[in-house]
């Protein structure tokens, strides 16, 4: 039967009103913001019918928010807290435990250059106070006393420290366990494509229909502009950067990532991107390459599998490791 013109447009106005009713039932996203560990962080979530995606996102924040009163130093009864009061031994929740554990092996392999003891340190620089300060020698000398891959040891759940006036700071790793505990999380409750993003620790969940992720890296002395962009699925993006929390004085920037060895902020790097399975993984390392520079760092980036890294020198030099350029799309 040839067909009419009446029949040809009744046709396409049904499959208009067809699409029109099914692009929001099949293809729903969530996408919501939230202030948590002292950061925005954004969740989008898809791939599931609507409703089930609302909880899952909810669920997701729940857990962030649970998680953060156990690893934050500004939680007064978090693990944070209590490891860090005048005590040698803490027995703390398992999470706590499992990124101590991962903590404990970046900073023996990275020979101290991450270290989960910097808490009296960070204190001094006041980076999360209204007022950064450079303190004076005597005071970063005591507050490194004691410090060190061995200063503090972990069996099963128990937290042993060599000094109790050893304070410690898991700000280099928590909120990229945190993200991938929130991803799994999605993950479980059915969610097929998804990000979480905590200021820079991205966890990308499986593949949006018809657009990959692509991540943009930022570059460090240019804000809005970035100097490659890659794309990637269900993979860890975590970038450490002096330009997040620094302030400038006499021509000279101090920033929040410290050089355990002498106490002041680390001056080989500008920024550090690593890409690897998990968050909490690239949290740590992206942390610890930022001490070492681009050398060292990316020598330590060679014992793991799985793992690349951008890392943007002192000089504004881009270091790449040699898988690095198998993710970049652009340039
Ligand atoms: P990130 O943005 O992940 O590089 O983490 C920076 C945070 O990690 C700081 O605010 C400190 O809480 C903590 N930190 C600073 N220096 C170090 C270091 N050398 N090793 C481990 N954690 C550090
Ligand atoms: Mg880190």
């Amino acid at each position: 039967m040839p067909w009419n013109r009446p029949l040809i447009i009744i046709v396409l106005v049904l499959l208009l009103a067809l699409t029109w009713w099914r692009l929001p039932s099949s293809d729903p996203e969530v996408r919501r913001s939230q202030l948590a560990m002292g950061t925005v962080v954004e969740i989008v979530a898809g791939g599931l019918a609507n409703e089930r995606l609302e909880k899952a996102v909810s669920a997701a924040f729940t857990e962030i928010a649970r998680l953060d009163r156990l690893l934050s130093r500004y939680q007064p009864e978090s693990d944070v807290s209590r490891l860090s009061a005048p005590v040698t031994e803490v027995r703390v929740a398992p999470e706590t435990a499992e990124v101590i554990a991962l903590g404990l092996d970046v900073a023996r392999r990275s020979q101290g250059a991450f270290d989960l003891t910097l808490g009296r340190l960070k204190g001094l620089w006041a980076f999360e106070e209204d007022t950064p300060r450079i303190p004076d020698r005597a005071a970063i000398r005591e507050a490194l006393d004691g410090i060190g891959p061995g200063a503090l040891t972990l069996s099963g759940q128990l937290v042993r420290k060599r000094a109790p006036s050893l304070m410690v700071d898991l700000g280099g790793i928590a909120k990229g366990y945190i993200v991938d505990r929130a991803a799994q999380l999605l993950r479980d409750l059915g969610v097929s494509y998804g990000a979480v993003n905590a200021g820079g620790d991205m966890m990308l969940i499986g593949q949006p229909p018809e657009r990959p992720w692509r991540i943009g890296i930022q570059d460090p002395r240019a804000k809005g502009s970035v100097v490659a962009t890659v794309q990637v699925s269900n993979r860890a993006v975590v970038t450490s950067g002096d330009y997040e929390r620094f302030f400038l004085r006499d021509g000279q920037r101090y920033h929040h990532i410290f050089d355990p060895k002498s106490g002041i902020p680390a001056r080989l790097c500008q920024s550090v991107t690593v890409i690897t399975d998990s968050v909490a993984l690239g949290d740590a390392l992206a942390t610890a390459i930022f001490v070492l520079g681009p050398e060292a760092g990316l020598d330590l980036l060679a014992d793991y599998p799985h793992s690349e890294a951008l890392i943007i020198a002192a000089d504004g030099s881009h270091h790449a490791s040699p898988g690095w350029a198998a993710s970049v799309v652009s340039p």
